[in-house]
């Protein structure tokens, strides 16, 4: 398979160029040339997480150098648990993607666009860097992701001050190949100075630069897998195709569930459960695409003015009124999010993160307008991470899982630096 630009500016480019390089060319997003169409029927049954990733991905290597990894990787991304559990209500289920490093869903694509760069040819002289411009989960994901990889390191930048206690920690934890720069701004000043470093010939003829955002195909791709794995297994045991809500910022996660239903897996209805930053309601109610300045929230990872996937689902689906009706969004404000993080536990039986509430907001709301069909929730964070709006609400401790404890007992070593254009070179030039 050969990967196109969603500008269309591009050469039909190979899978390996096309993870190694993040962005394309011309500005694009990669997308693949073609969408395959699989049988459910011909995926191995009773299989592994890792085994169900291996079957779906295996069109988009064809012809590829990595091709021949692909089992191992999937082995090595796809070694962390994604129960399907039931929930109180009917046909009402919970997909919990927070059992890995970071304990947030991001988990999956980092490690999967890892294992897939480690593989691939590199000068040893010279590392290769990721840059990670964060405002929480995933700098904490790339940087567990690619901890202790020969040949490659990891710089996070992160906003001081506008992330959580825990996201910090979980930002800093690391040390060996990876560093984070705790920047006296804000988180465009990271991206922006991030973009300024990939966009510098000379500092990238110095240091190979690489980058590992949410556009990257090669952390978009796998995470469809976890859909996959849990509609085939619904689908096995009752005949029903599952559908999904999804917590929705960036738009990665919920076009991954998009792509395993248009490769044919039995995937159901899929509602993109966002917070207050309203940009995906107002275009899926029928207002115009219109990308506005994010405003702050309590499921923070979400919020997002400008959905950086949004090309990548004008590609899957050009037509604008068939977009609309493949998929909805729902907002959910603050008061919201905390109502429904104090009513789940009763309601559903489950302890949920802010980003998780927004979705019980929206199972809740669509249940409630009469609407059947199974469903699952999409719980992308454990809510151990987001104990202090979390406990308050819900009036007891959260038990912290034993991967989150561990990263919260390491020692943390972030540098704290300005929003000069001299950073990012003199942290690579340092280290070297
Ligand atoms: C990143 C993140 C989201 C949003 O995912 P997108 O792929 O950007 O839509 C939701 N919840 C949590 C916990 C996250 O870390």
């Amino acid at each position: 398979m050969r990967f196109l630009s969603t500008r269309g500016g591009v050469a039909p480019t190979g899978l390996s160029a096309a993870l190694a390089a993040g962005l394309a060319p011309d500005g694009g997003l990669f997308v693949p040339e073609r969408v395959p169409r699989l049988d459910p029927a011909g995926f191995p049954e009773d299989a592994s997480l890792a085994a169900t990733a291996a079957h779906l991905l295996a069109p988009f290597f064809e012809g590829d150098p990595l091709a021949g990894a692909l089992d191992a990787v999937c082995a090595e991304a796809f070694a962390i648990a994604a129960p399907l559990r039931p929930l109180r209500g009917a046909g009402d289920f919970v997909l919990e993607l927070f059992h890995g490093p970071t304990a947030a869903f991001k988990d999956f694509g980092a490690r999967f666009l890892a294992a897939c760069l480690e593989r691939m040819p590199r000068d040893p002289a010279r590392p290769l860097t990721v840059l990670v411009a964060t405002s929480g989960d995933t700098g904490a994901a790339v940087a567990g992701a690619f901890h202790g990889r020969e040949g490659m390191r990891v710089l996070i930048l992160y906003p001081e001050g506008r992330v959580s206690p825990r996201q910090a920690q979980g930002l800093e934890a690391w040390g060996g190949n990876v560093r984070a720069l705790r920047v006296a701004g804000s988180f465009d000043d990271c991206q922006r100075m991030v973009k300024a470093a990939l966009a510098d010939p000379a500092l990238r003829a110095r240091h190979p630069l690489g980058s590992a955002n949410s556009i990257s195909l090669g952390r978009w791709l796998p995470q469809a897998a976890y859909y996959a794995h849990a509609a085939l297994g619904h689908w096995r045991t009752t005949g029903r195709p599952l559908g999904f809500v999804v917590p929705t910022g960036n738009l990665g996660n919920a076009l991954a569930a998009l792509l395993a239903r248009r490769m044919g897996l039995p995937v159901g209805d899929i509602v993109l459960a966002c917070n207050a930053n309203r940009v995906l309601p107002d275009f899926f109610a029928g207002g115009a695409y219109v990308p506005v300045p994010s405003v702050a929230t309590l499921a923070n990872a979400m919020d997002v003015g400008a959905p950086s996937n949004f090309e990548r689902l004008c590609w899957l689906e050009p037509d604008v009124d068939a977009l609309r009706a493949a998929l909805r969004a729902v907002p959910v404000d603050d008061a919201a999010i905390r109502d429904a993080l104090r009513a789940a536990p009763a309601r559903h039986g489950l302890v949920a993160c802010p980003h998780t509430a927004c979705a019980l907001h929206a199972l809740d709301a669509a249940r409630a307008a009469g609407e059947g069909g199974d469903r699952a929730v999409v719980a992308t964070a454990h809510p151990a991470k987001f104990e202090s709006i979390v406990e308050p609400l819900v009036g007891h401790a959260v038990p912290v899982p034993p991967a989150l404890a561990a990263l919260l007992a390491r020692p943390a070593q972030g540098m704290r630096v300005g929003t000069g254009a001299d950073v990012i070179p003199a942290a690579l030039d340092a280290a070297t």
